[in-house]
Order: structure tokens, then sequence, then C-alpha cells
């Protein structure tokens, strides 16, 4: 942090004072152990630490200026929410899934215990006084994509009042495809409704630029995981990831340009963070919502580079670009809900693509294995994990399934370890 006290913007949110602070503690402790503890990080990863640093102040400042300023403050759970249609109002979008095992007890008093530390973690943030996003937030957007979000939402607006659900088909005929672009117009409608803007044909394209240009940052960022050696490890690779989700887009963009530019330096002198020809590993699966580095943790540990992420942060948050070409409000309603459509999430049904997308990054990133990663009760992964196994022929897989907690750490890392000495 920068030394600034910002207690009393915590206690203005509502926060739980004493909670938040031990939270932090926790926080920047892990951050130290697993982070700051890297060997021949880039440079300009400094600016990625800072914004975490400072992920409950400097950036909670800025989101209350902003709305102070009259900009309404998006929050969501999930890669289908049109970013361009919240930035074309010149709205904030905000991620709010949570990545630790935080207020569990409380979450249970409204959910099952057996269900995803995804949404166990979003309602205990919540309840527990933890989450200062979701206090500055004016619209909170939920889906129907899993059923454990989708039943958890009610409860959530119960809790917050502020739940808009949009409605996402789970196969992608001619009729899902209709159903999806009534529902991303809907959505439209109710941030016009929120903004008191009307959303003109240059504000969408705007929006759209905006939020392709952080995508393409972050492919970029993609591409180059693809050197050998690795010039940067997953663990970091995964934190920008994760940061795309809270920062200022234009200002991540920017910032992402330039920690690809030292990388692409390194990888031109053959620099990196793992001797070359060291085990490069896919992850593929579950979302890891920040701070959740656990696997990533243990493999890079292990002595193997992690390359990607076949996830919802990461490759299924940037993979397609919305088509800048429309030329009324109409056509961009048409390409912006073609673009969501073609996202690859477990939750529907057939989901080959995502398949041939495994297989094709696991070519075009030199993996030497698969690690399949499904939070424990997420229905949807673990069962495509299967189909997933079939499908990746050319290099060893392993399915793992887990949760936040650090008690199967130990075995996972025996797992882990036996998995990387078979593929070396
Ligand atoms: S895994 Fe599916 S439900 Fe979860 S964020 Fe991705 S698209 Fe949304
Ligand atoms: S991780 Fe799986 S169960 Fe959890 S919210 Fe995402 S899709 Fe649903």
């Amino acid at each position: 942090m920068n030394g600034k006290d910002y207690t009393k913007m915590w206690e203005g949110l509502g926060l739980n004072i004493e909670n938040h602070a031990g939270l932090l503690g926790v926080l920047t402790n892990a951050y130290k152990d697993i982070y700051l503890s890297q060997n021949n990080r880039p440079a300009a990863m400094e600016y990625f630490d800072f914004v975490i640093s400072e992920v409950h102040g400097l950036r909670i400042e800025e989101i209350i200026a902003a709305k102070e300023a009259g900009r309404k403050v998006v929050g969501t759970f999930c890669v289908y929410v049109p970013e361009e249609i919240v930035l074309a109002a010149d709205g904030l979008c905000i991620g709010l899934c949570a990545g630790a095992e935080v207020g569990s007890e409380e979450a249970e008093k409204f959910i099952p215990r057996n269900t995803c530390a995804l949404i166990k973690a979003f309602m205990g943030f919540k309840l527990s006084g933890l989450c200062p996003y979701v206090e500055t937030t004016d619209l909170i957007v939920g889906e129907t994509t899993c059923d454990g979000k989708k039943k958890a939402y009610e409860s959530f607006n119960e809790i917050t009042k502020k739940v808009y659900v949009m409605e996402i088909p789970h196969m992608k005929t001619d009729e899902d495809k209709k159903l999806w672009l009534s529902e991303v117009k809907r959505f439209k409608d109710r941030i016009e409704g929120l903004s008191g803007k009307k959303l003109t044909v240059d504000a969408l394209k705007k929006g759209a630029s905006v939020a392709n240009e952080k995508r393409k940052a972050l492919q970029r960022l993609s591409r180059l995981r693809a050197a050998d050696p690795a010039p940067i490890s997953g663990l970091d690779a995964l934190l920008v990831n994760q940061v795309s989700f809270y920062d200022d887009p234009l200002r991540f963009t920017s910032m992402t340009h330039k920690l690809c530019d030292e990388l692409s330096d390194r990888a031109s002198k053959g620099t990196g963070v793992a001797d070359k020809g060291a085990p490069r590993i896919l992850i593929s699966g579950s979302p890891m919502a920040i701070p959740n580095w656990k696997l990533h943790a243990i493999i890079e540990g292990s002595g193997a580079v992690v390359v990607g992420e076949e996830s919802c942060i990461g490759e299924r948050n940037h993979r397609d670009l919305v088509d800048e070409s429309f030329s009324s409000v109409d056509d961009a309603m048409e390409k912006i809900s073609s673009r969501y459509l073609g996202i690859d999430c477990a939750c529907f049904t057939p989901n080959t693509e995502r398949l041939d997308n495994i297989k094709a990054l696991v070519e075009r990133l030199g993996a030497d294995g698969v690690i399949h990663y499904s939070l424990q009760f997420c229905t949807p992964y673990m069962m495509e994990s299967y189909k997933v196994e079939k499908a990746v022929t050319e290099v060893p897989f392993m399915r793992i399934e887990t949760d936040y907690s650090m008690e199967d750490f130990g075995q996972l890392k025996t797992r882990v370890e036996a998995f990387i000495e078979m593929i070396q």
C-alpha cells in the first residue's frame, strides 16, 4: 500500500474494519510468499504489484470519485456480460468473483455446504463485510450459467437488492441466438436506464474499441508465453489476467503492452523465468479468481512453468474480439451478441469447440502436459473434463478437483510432482 489510511473510506462503505484488516494482512503475506519470492521477474510487473497492494485502497478511491462524477459501476461474475455496453454508457465494469475461502459459515446460511468455492466466496465476502467492490456497485449482473450461480443470485439479490440477471441459453441453435440477442438488447436498455444515457453508434464503437484493445493486449501476452524459455511465469501472467477485471481498461492496456514489450525483448534474447526445456503446462477449466494462486504456485514450485490458462480468467475472456464494423445500434447488438455466444463455457451443450480450442492451445503454446482444474462441486467443468481427457491425445493429461482451502496442498503437490516427473 502507499501508506495512506483508508479506514474512513472502508467505514463509509460499511466494511467490517477488524475482519478486513485481518484479510489484508493474510493477503499481503501470501503475496510476498508466492509472488515477491519469484526469481527473475519482468521489471514491468512492478505496476501489477502496485495494483494488488492498492486493490482495496487507491482503486476503490478512484471508483468512488468516478461515482461522484456521475458514472455508474456495474459488477459482474461472468465473461458473458457485455462489457462494451457498460463502457459505452461511460460506466465502470468490475469483476466480483472471489478466490479466497472467506465467510463460508455465513454463506452456508443461504446456500448448501456443497456449493463451489467461487459462489461461496462471493457470498462470504459480502456477508462478512469484506468486499469494497460489491459495496460500490450500482448494479450487479448475474447470469443463468450454472445452476449454483443461478440460484445463489436469488439470495444475493435478497442481501444486496441490486442484482439483475441475464438469461444465457445453454445451446447455440438459431432459436438460442435469438434469445441471446434479445437478452443483450434488454441489458442495453437496463444500462441506458441506469446511466440515463441513450447509447449511440459512436458510444458503442468507443466501448467496443476499449474492450477490444484490452483483449488485444492480453492476446499479445498469451502469444509471448509460447517462447521457450518462458519469458514470464504462469503466476505473473495469471495475475495480469486477474487484474484485467478490476483496473481502468485504458491504463491496464497500456501497462500490459509495456510488460509485453519487455517480454518480447526477453524472448528475442532467450531470457526466461525457467530453464529452456523446462516442462510446460497448460491449465484448463474453472476460472481462478483473485487471490486463487494455489495450483500455479504448486506447479511452478515443482520446477515446471504454466504457459497458458484455458479459462475465463485467461483465454476464454480475450480470445475473440467484437466486430467493430457496425453501422447502427441494432447492428452493434447483433455483432456484440454474436461475439459472446462464441464463448465456450462448459455450461453449453454440446461444447465441442472448447475441445478444439484446447488442442490448438496445446500446439500454439508448446505445452508438454494439460492439467484440468475444476473447483469441487463445479459439475459443468468436472463433467467436461472427461471429454477433454479423450481429446488431448498428444500430451499427458491430469485431472484435479480442489477448492480454495490449503488442506489438500501437500497431496496436490505430490500428484503434480509425479505428473511433471513423468513428462520430463
Ligand atoms: S466458466 Fe462459464 S459461468 Fe464461469 S465465468 Fe466463465 S462463462 Fe461465465
Ligand atoms: S466454477 Fe463452476 S460451479 Fe462455480 S460458478 Fe463457475 S461454473 Fe458454476
